[in-house]
């Protein structure tokens, strides 16, 4: 089966990234992440920009996509054109496949004026816009910002731009599950559900309820041609994820899910 990877994280040298590479049973280096798509047999992955627009934003792992990361210093910055020319220029490029905002962690809703200009530059390159969606990780964020619900009104102003749900609003499942089912320009990935490496059968037992719940408002939408694979790498233990994800959903959907939609979604 053919993998791609919808949703990493590619931070270099960051001390906390290192620790929760660590963690998940890896190493935070792009020779480690390489030798380990090949081996896991993952074809590709798309990287959401942590680092904003500076000029590590760019300079990913020539294998790979990426996506413009847009935090809370855009909120801050004086210069908003600035942002609007710099993400205007990255996505006029192939390996920049879309955009991706952190709200929770941005104290702002998605729908706030000052993103327009940004939708309208993911309507004119056809790409989508991925939204942190569900739990955040710290006690700075808010998670009123990142509640899946907010997804639907951006949805419905700009149905010209496709929004993907990182996450799937998780724990809010029932929601996102909601906003999929309602709007045609919404997808989601299902990255960041589970962290660290944990024994996959203790945890397939231990969590069956909430496991069952997942499974129960996939199969309630019943639209796998919305749903990425995706891990949040350095977070999860890819080899793990590959059998958490094969556990929610039916096997049949596989290469949909695993491969195709995120292929369709992002362009690959
Ligand atoms: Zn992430």
């Amino acid at each position: 089966m053919k993998i791609i990877d919808a949703h990493i994280h590619y931070c270099p040298k960051k001390p906390y990234f290192d620790t929760i590479a660590r963690e998940a049973g890896h190493e935070n280096t792009e020779s480690h992440l390489l030798r380990e798509f090949k081996r896991l047999g993952i074809e590709h992955a798309v990287v959401m920009g942590n680092q904003t627009l500076d000029s590590d934003a760019a300079s990913f792992p020539e294998s790979l996509s990426w996506c413009v990361g847009i935090d809370e210093r855009f909120f801050t910055e004086e210069t908003p054109s600035w942002w609007y020319d710099r993400t205007e220029r990255l996505l006029a490029s192939k390996a920049c496949v879309g955009i991706k905002l952190y709200p929770g962690y941005s104290h702002h809703y998605i729908t706030d004026k000052k993103y327009e200009p940004i939708y309208e530059l993911a309507e004119f390159f056809h790409k989508p816009v991925a939204v942190h969606t569900g739990a955040t990780a710290g006690t700075g964020a808010m998670l009123k910002y990142s509640h899946p619900l907010i997804v639907d009104e951006a949805a419905v102003r700009f149905p010209g731009v496709r929004f993907v749900l990182c996450h799937l609003g998780n724990p809010w499942i029932t929601d996102a599950a909601a906003v999929l089912d309602k709007n045609e320009n919404v997808t989601a990935d299902l990255s960041g559900i589970l962290e660290g490496n944990p024994s996959m059968d203790q945890f397939l037992k231990d969590k069956a309820g909430y496991l069952s719940h997942i499974r129960t408002w996939l199969e309630y939408l019943d639209r796998y041609d919305k749903l990425m694979y995706g891990t949040d790498w350095p977070l999860a233990n890819m080899e793990g994820y590959i059998a958490f994800t094969m556990s929610l959903i039916p096997e049949k959907k596989w290469d949909q899910v695993f491969y195709e939609n995120a292929r369709r979604i992002y362009g690959l």
